[in-house]
């Protein structure tokens, strides 16, 4: 454990809660008595911050109706440029580079509809085999959209175990068909993080665009975005950033792309003090705030302002260092605890290459899950095979983590899973 060496007894778990700097946000989270919840890399839980920001937004639509879009302690007509600078510190970026509006999903047809622009030769997009199906479904349609084919112009790097890829691999296929590359920061079923710096180099060398997908790095792990020199990157804020179910997303922009006409515009897109001359002559605005397109869902907006100054309280920084104790912990337990019970880490064991959760492997893993929820331990399924275990810097415990695994054991000590049926959920 770096400063202390791994004993396989609760008491050291103890320990390890006793000197955890963070510690004392767990009480600022609805946590439930009995339940350990380990799926905060799918949804993240509710804090008593977040349904404050919620409930004052609530009072100011009370007290000022249509005024507070001004008034109030949160204007809602400048809130997703306030938060989109409260986020920037998380992803390393100027505060005029970041908004938060729309989904990982729109956001991602909003900048490829902006910067993938097939020309001459250029006119392909790089992804990966392992990505998230809507990202591969937004630009499969922004290929059509420009009357191109998707089995000929969206290439995805294949991975060579089925779990990670390879940064040489995606390198290579850097070629100069490539107009724009979209990755994941941090792969949604294993866990690996990818080397976002290298390849931003790599990409650029080229003169490719390269974008990034941040639902599974952003609020677990610091990034530079702007001095790696990202062109793009989108993300979900109810994730790490316990924005609440449905919560809008975020966007990046790098700064040397300002000015850029965007692909899908909308008012909401316009400089703040031209939108309501009502011109049909769009003049967007000079900062990332252009990507925006229509009104802010401003109730579920709400939320991450609480959650936000948590983590400019907390330090992303201290999250990570955490973040990564919690998860070395875990994969220790499995290794003593688990051994000979058929388990096997499918993400990276370095501290560089892992994101926030842990990826088990099981032949038996949708029994298991269900098992393990029954006895009050929330894990997430992913077909067919993986468990993923995120233990949440925020408001998880190493005594927690170390009770989960105990149930874990019993569960296959006792074969409790053999009594459920083996079908996934309709959510998974
Ligand atoms: C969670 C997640 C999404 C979800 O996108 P929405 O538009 O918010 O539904 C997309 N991509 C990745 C990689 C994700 O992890």
């Amino acid at each position: 454990m770096g400063d202390t060496a791994f004993e396989p007894v609760r008491a050291f778990a103890e320990e390890l809660d006793q000197t955890d700097p963070l510690a004392v946000y767990r009480k600022e989270f609805y946590l439930k008595e009995g339940v350990i919840y380990l799926d905060g890399n799918s949804l993240g839980l509710l804090s008593k911050r977040a349904e404050q920001t919620l409930e004052e937004v609530l009072d100011a639509w009370r007290e000022y109706g249509i005024d507070g879009w001004m008034s109030g302690k949160h204007p809602w007509f400048t809130l997703s440029e306030k938060l989109g600078a409260m986020t920037a510190p998380l992803v390393g970026a100027y505060p005029e580079e970041v908004v938060v509006t729309g989904s990982t999903t729109v956001n991602l047809h909003q900048l490829t509809a902006t910067f993938y622009r097939p020309e001459g030769k250029r006119t392909k997009i790089l992804a990966d085999a392992l990505t998230f199906p809507s990202d591969i479904y937004a630009l499969q349609s922004q290929v059509r959209l420009h009357g191109l084919d998707p089995a000929e112009h969206l290439i995805q790097v294949d991975s060579r175990d089925g779990r990670t890829l390879a940064e040489e691999d995606i390198i290579d296929a850097m070629t100069e068909e490539v107009a724009l590359i979209l990755l994941p920061s941090v792969l949604y079923r294993s866990g690996q993080l990818l080397d976002m710096k290298r390849l931003t180099e790599e990409a650029r060398r080229r003169g490719i665009v390269i974008g990034f997908d941040l639902c599974h790095s952003i609020g677990a792990i610091p990034h530079q975005l702007h001095d790696w020199g990202v062109d793009f990157a989108v993300w979900c804020n109810y994730k790490y950033l316990n924005s609440g179910p449905g919560g809008p997303g975020g966007l990046y922009v790098h700064e040397k792309h300002f000015g850029r006409l965007p692909g899908l515009a909308g008012w909401f897109g316009s400089q703040k003090d031209v939108q309501f001359d009502m011109e049909h002559r769009f003049t967007p605005s000079a900062a990332a705030g252009a990507y925006q397109i229509g009104t802010p869902h401003v109730l579920s907006t709400a939320p991450l302002i609480g959650s936000l100054e948590m983590f400019a309280d907390a330090g992303i920084d201290r999250i990570r260092e955490k973040s990564l104790r919690l998860t070395r912990y875990l994969m220790q337990l499995v290794e003593h605890e688990l051994e000979g019970m058929g388990f096997s880490l499918g993400n990276p064991l370095e501290d560089h290459r892992r994101g926030g959760h842990v990826c088990l492997e099981h032949p038996e893993a949708v029994r298991i899950c269900k098992s393990l929820k029954k006895h009050g331990v929330v894990p997430d399924f992913r077909a067919p095979h993986v468990i993923r275990l995120a233990p949440v810097a925020l408001y998880t415990s190493y005594t927690e983590v170390w009770e989960a695994m105990q149930i874990l054991k019993q569960i296959m000590k006792t074969k409790d899973y053999e009594k459920h049926p083996k079908v996934r959920e309709v959510i998974a």
